[in-house]
């Protein structure tokens, strides 16, 4: 039976809220997750042709939280990295074992995560926690915060968590702002099966028009992030499933050989966003209802396994210290781990963007000698794995 009042109050069952839902109730703390679709719905997992990189960082995260074994299983290891500028010529290549390293990421379908995590969750809090619904509002009030979702339901929690996303609805009522900016650009997503192996090698072409990423999600099975000016993204997404295989064939230089289209084609429009407080009485957020990024350096979802990791640590602190994990210093904490590491990635990311999805001359120049150095610089291609596979 559900606690008169929960520790958590999860909003959004997408990966994020998921996560933390999964490792908290571990950790000792009751939780209700609420999302409009039901628990079946996201067991089921319909491929949407989106794909993700867990990087190492992430699985360390997973590991220490007792969730890894619930997400192993849908992942595919990537062992080697591979970044080409064609314009410049210039090449960077990273292999794990030399750089005494198991692996760099997993490749995983979006949603069969999701339903990995959904079944980690209801395995260890049970199918009561799971409230399908949607959220209409929300007050403190006193001591805990008061729930109310659309359809007249309340529950009562001593945190409410944010974590519905890019549109997060709990961040609007909290009156917290975002930083936006727009790229024009939109990624195609989808799942391709091809003959040749890929060597469990994520391929990276960073073209003028946007980066095209490569990366394995099973034996001949890799998933296709492809960015393009939104138009141009629009129109792939709509054009005949050969003509779109054999513009990739050539996009790639035929390095997966014959290909076979294995999932539907969506065009997803990129943007950054970042909320500019992470916290308000008794509510965080986590995930992309806190930070939105360009998939070119694959951070998006890992930076949110970082909030999880972060908060989940501090509200455990307090609850270890006899505390309440809803009082201001402890949620404030969570805000001063994370906001300023995101910050500084949402910065990053953008200028990798900027710098690699443009066809002027100065860009182009640098960027080769970019990566001329990253494959040449030991040290510095050390720094870059590291920086890179960090969770957050
Ligand atoms: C093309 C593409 C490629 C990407 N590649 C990568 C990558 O390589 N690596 C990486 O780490 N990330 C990547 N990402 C980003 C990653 O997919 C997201 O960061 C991640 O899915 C966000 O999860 P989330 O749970 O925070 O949000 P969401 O997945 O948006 O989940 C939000 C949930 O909240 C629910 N919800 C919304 N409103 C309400 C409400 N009012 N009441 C109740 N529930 C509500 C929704 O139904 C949903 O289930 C990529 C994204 C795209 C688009």
């Amino acid at each position: 039976m559900r606690p008169s009042i929960l520790d958590l109050v999860i909003i959004g069952g997408g990966h994020a809220g998921l996560w933390l839902g999964a490792a908290a109730v571990r950790a000792g703390l009751s939780v209700a997750i609420v999302d409009p679709s039901s628990p079946g719905a996201a067991r089921a997992a319909p491929a949407d042709g989106r794909t993700l990189a867990l990087l190492g960082g992430s699985r360390r995260v997973a590991l220490a939280q007792r969730i890894w074994a619930d997400i192993v299983t849908v992942g595919h290891p990537v062992r080697r990295v591979e970044v080409l500028e064609p314009a410049a010529g210039a090449r960077v290549e990273y292999d794990a074992a030399s750089l005494g390293l198991d692996l760099f990421a997993f490749g995983v379908e979006s949603p069969a995560l999701r339903a990995a995590l959904a079944g980690s969750f209801l395995a260890a809090a049970g199918e009561t926690a799971w409230v399908t619904g949607s959220l209409a509002g929300w007050e403190r009030d006193g001591a805990s915060v008061v729930v109310s979702l659309t359809d007249g339901r309340r529950l009562r929690g001593r945190v409410l968590i944010g974590a519905d996303g890019r549109g997060s609805r709990v961040r609007d009522l909290a009156g917290i702002d975002l930083t936006r900016a727009a790229y024009g650009q939109a990624a195609l997503a989808f799942i391709v099966r091809h003959d040749r192996p890929h060597g469990d090698a994520v391929r990276e072409r960073l073209r003028p028009a946007g980066p095209l990423a490569l990366l394995p999600v099973g034996p001949r099975r890799c998933g296709v992030t492809w960015v393009e000016p939104e138009a141009t993204a629009r129109a792939l997404a709509a054009t005949a499933p050969d003509e779109l295989l054999r513009r990739l064939d050539r996009e790639t230089g035929g390095v997966l050989g014959a290909l076979a289209l294995d999932s539907k084609v969506a065009a997803w429009p990129l943007g950054a966003q970042h909320a500019r407080r992470y916290v308000a009485p008794r509510m965080a957020l986590v995930g992309d209802a806190a930070h939105g990024v360009h998939p070119i350096h694959a951070q998006g979802f890992n930076m949110g396994v970082a909030d999880i990791a972060a908060l989940l640590d501090r509200l455990v602190a307090a609850r270890r210290a006899d505390r309440d994990i809803g009082a201001p210093d402890v949620l404030l904490a969570y805000e001063r781990d994370r906001w300023w590491d995101n910050e500084r990635r949402l910065r990053l990311t953008d200028g990798l963007n900027r710098l690699f999805s443009n066809d002027l001359l100065p860009a182009r120049l640098l960027r080769g000698a970019v990566l001329r150095a990253l494959d040449s610089i030991p040290p510095l291609k050390a720094l870059a794995v590291r920086e890179g596979m960090r969770a957050g």
